[in-house]
This record gives structure tokens, sequence and C-alpha cells, in this order.
């Protein structure tokens, strides 16, 4: 579709939503009245931006159902984020959102040249994470023999993988690395397999990642991305030119803002990616901050799509890590910290070793744990990891130091080191 045409179809499917929302969503209806804004000052996508932004923290305050659009009996699925306490973020799908989602993910699959002769391995996790609904959907869609694997269990993975001939997988490229990894110690070689292509997503990855997923698996990998809010994965993917992510911008209009004033940047800029989703019924977010820092771009591409391109996120605009795919808050572990007893002198050290993901925390003795047996602070160390893995859903790596062994800051805390070098 060309871009005039888009856009037309971009302010008519805005102008109804808008309206849908502003009817059935006090809490957004609240936000326009603030902003002393109705529907009728939304006669097109150039008003976009005199809506209100939408944050996560809204999302809590209106938890669960306070920005649901339609009645609970016309939705039929919830789905919800990778599962960190607190934090949870729960959307709501019609039978429509299922089928639009699913479409979207369909259109992910088709851009790599998937068809009804493939079997497509899905191995994202099912359940209320996204990733294994959708691209399962979107796999039915196409017609593909699909696998619905889920995470976990490699042995079997591998087995279902080498007995079916599955020719696409769909998981996180970490996951795809560990995947590889475990051919290669039992004995695969890449041509070994009948994958063709691999769709990765979920959590940011370089492209050395994935260079070696080529490499180990012998097949061409592509990037997919979403977010729950929007509706899970599929929002924007990857073609064949393996540079960006076509965003669907007939479901999904795209801004970038400044993240700091909430000020639309031009074309071209790099800032905060926000979403406005124009054919979604259940859980319509207008204008919804991602945090994901990125670039739009609408250089031609070479697979013909005329969608915009979103390059990988390069960084967050808050300070949520993905660990392992889990979404972790820094003051989460603080937080435990604190209720155990310790001073809130801590570092967090998040790598990628072998493209695992690994977390380290350092924390300081108490002054008077210090001096306890090796097997004492062992014990502590223990009990430490374990509540932080309550919390958290992963597994921590939990060092007691001496008492000030910490550097203070004099500014604002390092409290993150991030040696995964991911963008
Ligand atoms: P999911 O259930 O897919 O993990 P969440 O809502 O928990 O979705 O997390 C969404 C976040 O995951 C995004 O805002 C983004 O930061 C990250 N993410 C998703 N896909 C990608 C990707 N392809 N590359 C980098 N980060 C991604
Ligand atoms: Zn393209």
């Amino acid at each position: 579709m060309n871009r005039e045409d888009m856009r037309t179809l971009q302010s008519e499917r805005l102008v109804k939503q808008v309206k849908h929302v502003y009817e059935n969503v006090p809490y957004y209806r609240d936000l326009m009245d603030k902003k002393g804004i109705t529907p009728d000052d939304i006669k097109g996508i150039d008003d976009l931006y005199k809506l209100p932004l939408l944050t996560k923290s809204d999302l809590r305050d209106a938890y669960p159902y306070g920005l649901l659009a339609v009645p609970v009996k016309d939705c039929v699925r919830i789905q919800s984020t990778s599962g960190t306490t607190g934090k949870r973020v729960v959307a709501f799908y019609t039978q429509n959102d299922i089928d639009l989602w699913e479409n979207c993910c369909a259109r992910a699959i088709v851009a790599v040249g998937g068809d009804e002769n493939d079997v497509c391995q899905v191995c994202y996790g099912y359940g209320l994470f996204t990733g294994g609904p959708g691209l399962n959907g979107g796999s039915h869609k196409v017609g593909c023999l699909t696998l619905p694997m889920s995470s976990g269990n490699t042995e079997r993975q591998i087995q279902f993988m080498m007995d079916l001939g599955s020719t696409i997988l769909c998981c996180t490229p970490s996951y795809a690395a560990y995947i590889a990894e475990s051919l290669k110690e039992a004995g695969y070689k890449p041509e070994d397999n009948k994958l063709r292509v691999g769709i990765f997503g979920a959590e940011p990855w370089t492209e050395e990642m994935r260079h070696d997923i080529e490499a180990a698996l012998g097949i061409k990998a592509y990037d997919i991305y979403g977010l729950t809010e929007t509706s899970g994965p599929g929002v924007a993917f990857e073609c064949e030119e393996q540079s960006g992510m076509h965003i669907n911008e007939d479901h999904f209009i795209a801004e970038i803002i400044d993240p700091d004033t909430g000020e639309v940047l031009p074309e071209g800029s790099k800032g905060e990616l926000v979403f406005t989703s124009i054919t979604k019924e259940a859980f319509p977010l207008l204008r919804y901050r991602t945090r994901d820092i990125c670039v739009l771009t609408r250089e031609k591409c070479s697979c013909g799509r005329t969608l915009v391109k979103m390059s990988k996120p390069m960084g967050r605009s808050d300070d949520m890590l993905i660990i392992r795919g889990v979404n972790v808050f820094p003051s989460q572990i603080e937080t435990v910290l604190l209720k155990e007893g310790y001073a809130p002198n801590y570092q967090i050290v998040v790598d990628r070793v072998n493209n695992t993901d690994t977390l380290d925390i350092n924390v300081e003795l108490l002054p008077e744990q210090f001096g306890d047996t090796v097997k004492e602070t062992a014990a502590y160390e223990k009990k430490l990891a374990e509540s932080i893995k309550t919390m958290l859903g992963i597994n921590p790596k939990v060092h007691l130091l001496a008492p000030k062994s910490i550097a203070r800051s004099e500014g604002k805390a390092v409290r993150v080191v991030d040696k995964r070098k991911l963008h």
C-alpha cells in the first residue's frame, strides 16, 4: 500500500478508535478531559500528538479491568507479561483481537518465506506469556504443521526437530543458541537438521549473535518484536533484507518521542517508541510508551513492503532489565535486600556467558555478620538468593562482601553493570 493510502487508512481507524476508547474507557476519558481534548479534536493522524500518553504506571493504576473497552463477556482470553511480581500487565482479547494478533504473526512467518509446506517448531513459552500463543496462532494461519513445544526440555526439542524435520524455529535468541549448542553436543552438524529459518525475539540480541546462530544451525535468523500491551509478538518483523523490522502500520501507528519531554521527534530521530493500536477492540491502548529506544526509517526496502521499519531496540528509557527473558527492575531486588535486613549498598552485574544471561548480585555483609565463618556466609547467600528468586522468578548468584567494599557514589549510584553489549 502506498504511503498516502496507508495514512488515510490509519486516519479512519484512529478516529473510530478514539471514539471507542472515549466512550468505553473512563480512565482514558479522564486523561483526555484533563487535557481538554474530545474525540472531535482528532480528525486524523496529524492530530495524534494531541492525545495523552499512556505509561506502564497507568496500566498498574487501572489494573485489572480499568482499561478494558468492551464488556468481559466479549473477551475470550488474557495474556500477561513475563511475570515479575508487582509489575504484572494483563492484556485482554476479543476473538477479533486474537485473529488480528495471529495475522500479524503470520505476516512475520510469510515474510521469511514460510508457507503450508513448513514444519514450524514453536518453543517460546506457552501460557500467560505471549510468545508461544502468538507464533502458534500465526503458524496455524499460514498453514504450517505446527509443533507447540513451549520452551525447555531441550532433549525433546531436538528429538522432534530431527524426527519431524522442522523447517522453522521460533524461540528467544538465547534459547536458539542453547538448542544449537545442545545439537552440537549431541553430535549433530549444522547440515543434519532441516531448519531453514528462525524467528527470534522477545529480548535484545546483537548482529554477532545472529551470525553465530545462523552458522551453528545452518539457517537464516530473523528478528520479531512486540509487547504484551500491544498484543504480543508480531507488532514488527524482519523481512529477507534483515535490516530492521517492518511495523504492521495498518494496526499500530508508531511515533518516536523525546523520553524526557514527551515531544514527538522528526522522522529518523532516535527516541522512545510509542504505539497506538487502531484496530484492537478489548484493550486498545492509545499512545502507549514502550520505553524502548529506537529509530524509524521509511527508506525503500528491497522486499517491496512499504511498512515503516524500526531498528532493533537500542536500550530502554527506564531501568528495566530483561534477564533470561524476564523483566527485572533493580528496585525489586532492592526491596528484597531491605526486607532481609541488608543495607541498600549493592550492585547488580548482568552478563551473557555462552549465550545465557547471568545475574550476579553483590551485597555488603551486615557488620554483625562480618567475621562469621565461610560456611555461615554461604548460608546467608543461599537464603538471600532464594528470596530474590521468589521475587523475580529467576535464580541469581549472591555474593556477600565485606562492609564498605562496594564503591559509594557521589551522584547517581551505579546499581547495574550490564556487560552484555547488546546494543
Ligand atoms: P514478551 O511477553 O514478549 O516478553 P513483554 O511485554 O514482557 O513481552 O516485554 C516486551 C519487551 O521485550 C519490549 O518492550 C522490548 O523491550 C523487549 N523485546 C521484545 N522483542 C524484542 C526484540 N526483538 N528485540 C529487543 N527487545 C525486544
Ligand atoms: Zn523489507
